[in-house]
Formats: structure tokens, sequence, C-alpha cells
């Protein structure tokens, strides 16, 4: 039996028996599993990026990206040997770009450190770049059978509501009762058919609105159902407010058919490594209206104050939203000035191919039609 809070908010019910849980999942997953193109393989590359690219997007989002990045780097060694704008642009639209680095990171650290060997323990994984205790947890189970517990989203979601959790998951002592259930849950055989059972049980069945209760094999232990509380749990952290941003954006030329002036952003930092427009941001205020904003970049790129905002772009990216205020140059045509030196003069058309990041990429859309 495992234990369950005795100050417990909601009334007590029996106690999950953790030996019978196992096996019952494994039984559902062997005619309700999901049909994946990282299912079926051992591989540790293969395994290793779909879970990278799964930590912050849905399967579906994935899939098309998985295929295509394994057509160009269908190795860790051809991957160690491109170049990172390669493995940028391969994942522009994913998000979360950071994962694409650590990515390439670790190829690189394999390739020079360990002849391109990946680790077969979890100590091991969790050396190289961009692996948490989650990502770890699966590569092995996956890969080597290893009864190692993953805590990803989904599980996390499963656990607190089979187990009633009474308090914010994020908390740190949460956090450490959710890995000792994940922890004694998984099995010690069939480690690698438990944990894709798990994550499918979070994706198809306990999902975040509605849970599917009466198709689930956990039901007749879970202490969310029992108690009809599977709508309140995980207990939900108050929402914070995202800071607001206020950004210029010029399109510098693109008169006559010509190209636009883009720049890559720095390699390091916010949106490392993609595309955009010249631009200038600052965290809104009263006393920064997008006019003087953008007289503040015309005067840093040697160009006229523009008069008139061409449009403007609502975006929300992970940690704020931006509001992305545009001004057209149309007839400046390159080289103009050195403070454009750094940039590309590419159409409409040629930029739908670069990884412009998300509100720039907007920008671009609201173009396409006029051009
Ligand atoms: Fe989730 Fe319902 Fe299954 Fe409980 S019974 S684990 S709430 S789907």
């Amino acid at each position: 039996m495992l234990p369950i809070a005795a100050d417990s908010l909601f009334p007590a019910v029996a106690e999950p028996e953790v030996s019978v849980l196992a096996p019952a999942l494994l039984s559902w997953y062997a005619s309700q599993g999901r049909t994946l193109p990282w299912r079926g393989t051992r591989d540790p590359y293969r395994i290793w990026l779909s879970e990278v690219m799964l930590q912050q997007t849905g399967v579906q989002t994935v899939i098309p990206y998985y295929q295509r990045f394994l057509e160009q780097f269908p190795s860790v060694e051809q991957l160690a040997a491109a170049p990172l704008d390669a493995v940028i642009a391969l994942w522009a639209g994913l998000g979360y770009y950071s994962r694409a680095r650590h990515l390439h990171a670790a190829a690189r650290q394999l390739c020079e450190q360990e002849q391109g060997r990946f680790p077969s323990d979890i100590a091991g994984w969790l050396r190289l770049p961009g692996i948490g205790r989650s990502t770890a947890g699966a590569i092995c189970a996956l890969a080597f059978d290893l009864p190692t517990p993953v805590l990803d989203g989904n599980v996390r979601r499963v656990l607190c509501r089979l187990f009633a959790l009474d308090e914010d998951p994020r908390r740190s002592s949460a956090e450490k009762q959710l890995w000792r259930w994940a922890g004694q849950l998984t099995p010690s055989h069939a480690a690698h058919d438990y944990t894709q059972a798990i994550m499918d049980l979070g994706a198809t069945v306990c999902v975040p609105t509605a849970p599917r209760c009466t198709l689930c094999p956990w039901q007749f232990a879970c202490q969310a159902c029992a108690r009809g509380l599977q709508s309140q749990l995980p207990i939900k952290r108050r929402r914070d407010v995202l800071p607001h941003r206020h950004e210029v954006a010029f399109l510098i030329g693109g008169g006559g058919g010509g190209g636009f002036a883009v720049r890559q952003r720095p390699l390091r930092g916010m949106l490392a490594g993609l595309w955009e427009f010249p631009s200038l941001q600052r965290t809104a205020s009263a006393d920064e209206e997008p006019l003087a904003l953008a007289e503040a970049l015309s005067t840093r790129l040697h160009l006229p104050t523009p008069v008139r905002e061409w449009v403007r772009i609502q975006h929300v990216y992970s940690h704020f939203r931006v509001t992305v205020s545009v001004y057209r140059f149309d007839h400046v045509t390159p080289p103009c000035c050195a403070a454009l030196a750094d940039c590309c003069w590419l159409t409409a058309l040629q930029l739908q191919s670069l990884p412009l990041h998300g509100s720039h990429k907007k920008i671009l859309h609201t173009l396409l039609p006029s051009t």
C-alpha cells in the first residue's frame, strides 16, 4: 500500500494497491496503445530525438518534424557534423529552440568524447545538455528496458489523480512524492512497455479536461475518480500574468519585387539563431508609444522617421506577449547604410523558407498577399 497524506483535504477512500496497477495498465496497452513513428525501435538516437521533441509539443505536431529531422540527420554523427543553423532551420515552428541547441551540443559532446556511443544508464544521459531526469528515465526505459521512472506532464497528471494529490504538484514536497510514486509503479520487468503505456494513458484517457474514466484501466484504484475529483486535480497554480512588451519592426525594401532586410539573432539568448526584420523591443510603459520606439529605431538605422504604422501584430511567446507595430520603407535598397550591413535581403518568397521567429512570421504572412 502507498501512503496517502493523513491531513488530506479530501475524504479518504481505500488506497491503491500498487502491485496490481502495472499489470492492469500493460494489459490495456496491449490492445489500446498508440502506433507512433518512434515506437517499435530501441535505437537510442531515435528515442532521444522523439523525447526531446515531445517535451513541450504534442504528438501530431511532432510527427512531421521528427520524420524530416531523421531524413536530414539519420545518425548522431551527421547531427554533430551539421552547422547549428541547419538544425535550427529544421526546428523552425516547433518552438522552444533551446531544445534544438541542446540536442546539437549533446550530439557533438557524444561524438567528441564518446566516439558517438550513447550512455546506457541514467547518470550518463543526465550529463548531456538538455536532458532532465524524466527524459533520461524515458530514454533508458524505452531503449534499454531499465526500470527508470518518468514524470512528464501526462504522467504527472495521471499520478495526481490516481493518488488524489491535494497540493500543487510543482511544490518540491509534491514533486518528491510524485517521483516516489512513479518509481514504485514502474515494474522491474517490461519497463519499456509500461513507460509507453502510462504516457498513452495520460495522452488519450486521463486527459486534462473530461478524463475518460470509464475507459481507464486504473479506474478501480483511482482516488480522484472514487471521490469525484477528476476535474479538480491536479491542483492548478494561479496563472501568472505574462509580461507585455512593445516592439517596432521595419519592413525595409521590397519595392519593385526586391528583397527585404532581415538579420539573424545572436546564437545565444532569447530566440537564439532565428531570423527577424530589423526591430526594437522594450517592456511596455506609458512613455513608450510605438512612434517613440519607431523614432529610436529609425535614428539607429539612419532612416527617416516613419509617420504611419502599416500593420499591428499580437503574439504570445512562452514567457511574454508582444505587440509589434510594423512600419514600411519600400524604396530603400541595399546597400543603404552601415547599420544594416549585417542584413540579408530576401524576397517574401525566399523568406518563407527562413526560420523567422513567431511574431515576425506573422508579419511575413501579412506581407505575402500584398506582394
Ligand atoms: Fe484518470 Fe479517470 Fe483513470 Fe483516474 S480513473 S486515472 S481520473 S482517467
